[in-house]
């Protein structure tokens, strides 16, 4: 069972949960990443490849895409080290943060929306 992350506001009950704040990708004959899905990796990377994740991690076809909000809406995204977060995909605010960066501050960037006066921080709820 994954841990749960919830970002909520420090002074109202707006709050956002979150599954996961990384997600292992694969990339497939083509040179496209592909997200592996929980569980059932290794049938989703022997369907798409025909490789196990344990092949495909000795190439070094596994990665990690890490999970970001956009500061205004709070949108959700993934994006590699190597990819470029220049904008929210949603909103196209140029603001998007990681949230692994913000796992454990008790302030953040992120403003509520809708008390305006909190910061939404994140923390580890448990699992689900
Ligand atoms: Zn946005
Ligand atoms: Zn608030």
């Amino acid at each position: 069972m994954p841990t749960v992350y919830s970002l909520s506001c420090t002074d109202c009950d707006n709050a956002k949960l979150f599954g996961f704040i990384q997600v292992p990708f694969m990339v497939l004959d083509d040179g496209q990443r592909r997200n592996l899905p929980h569980p059932g990796e290794d049938r989703a990377a022997k369907h798409q490849t025909g490789l196990s994740v344990r092949q495909l991690r000795k190439l070094g076809r596994i990665g990690r895409r890490n999970a970001f909000t956009c500061e205004r809406c709070l949108d959700f995204q993934l994006f590699a080290d190597d990819e470029v977060v220049d904008s929210c995909a949603a909103c196209g605010h140029t603001t998007v943060l990681c949230l692994g960066d913000l796992v454990g501050k008790r302030e953040s960037h992120l403003k509520c929306a809708k008390c305006r006066t909190g910061s939404l921080v994140l923390a580890a709820t448990g699992r689900s």
